[in-house]
């Protein structure tokens, strides 16, 4: 009998408790949101997700190299002489093509390391929160807005300027090693008595430097200078002998 009262006085002073607590709340400002009709106001400063404004990067790769867990992955193309890819909003001059910008959100761990060290601010922590996804890679972000038939563009007039580049400075070096050795041919020959040492030393340098390609050729050149040079001396020194003698 003392037991069943026991319990009967347990079971409704809980029943109290509970209904005294719902009350108590009922007429307090309510703590959650219906969400995704209501949304809570963020903190500042938040960091959920990555945003890049591409038109503003200029490539520099700062933000790539301060990402502790290698997340961010970017390519670039250099722009030609002719190209004019405008500045950012920061004043920055444009040099490079972006052609790939990909963040790996489901790698990043929101530290912000990369957001800082950007010189044109375009990189940024944005108040975006509702990216879950089924497959991790849908958590890639891609930035770049260049399109194949862009990038296959920008790679090729780079690489024809490159080749007319080379094939100026190919030239350049060609034409000095000739007045080089004309020049070495030229002071054999006033110098000398009839013996060819000079003339078959600078064109046997010319040839050599032909031969043994580009990076010897002004070497050659110059030694062959060296050698007309001495041999002039020498045949100066022989004439003057014989003339005494
Ligand atoms: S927030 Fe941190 S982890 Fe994420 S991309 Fe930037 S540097 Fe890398
Ligand atoms: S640091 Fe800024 S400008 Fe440089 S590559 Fe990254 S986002 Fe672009």
């Amino acid at each position: 009998m003392v037991k069943a009262l026991t319990d009967t006085y347990s079971t409704f002073k809980s029943i109290f408790t509970g209904m005294g607590i719902t009350m108590r709340h009922l007429f307090k400002r309510s703590v959650t949101v219906q969400y995704p009709e209501v949304r809570d106001v963020l903190p500042e400063r938040v960091r959920l997700k990555l945003h890049v404004n591409i038109d503003d990067c200029i490539g520099c790769r700062l933000c790539e190299r301060a990402c502790p867990v290698e997340c961010i992955e970017i390519g670039t193309i250099k722009s030609t002489d002719n190209d004019d890819l405008g500045e950012t909003s920061t004043g920055h001059k444009k040099k490079l093509w972006v052609d790939k910008f990909d963040i790996d959100m489901a790698k990043c761990c929101y530290c912000e390391l990369c957001v800082h060290p950007c010189p044109t601010d375009c990189i940024t922590m944005v108040e975006e929160y509702e990216y879950s996804t089924y497959d991790r890679n849908d958590l890639i972000f891609s930035f770049s807005d260049m399109t194949p038939e862009q990038i296959e563009r920008a790679n090729r007039k780079l690489q024809e300027e490159e080749e007319e580049k080379r094939r100026k400075k190919e030239e350049a070096k060609r034409a000095r090693e000739k007045k080089a050795a004309e020049k070495a041919e030229a002071e054999g020959d006033g110098a000398s008595t009839g013996k060819p040492s000079a003339n078959t030393k600078a064109s046997g340098a010319e040839g050599g430097a032909d031969a043994s390609g580009d990076a010897d050729a002004d070497r050659e050149a110059r030694r062959a200078e060296r050698e007309a040079r001495r041999a002039a001396r020498k045949a100066e020194r022989e004439t003057k002998k014989k003339s005494e003698e």
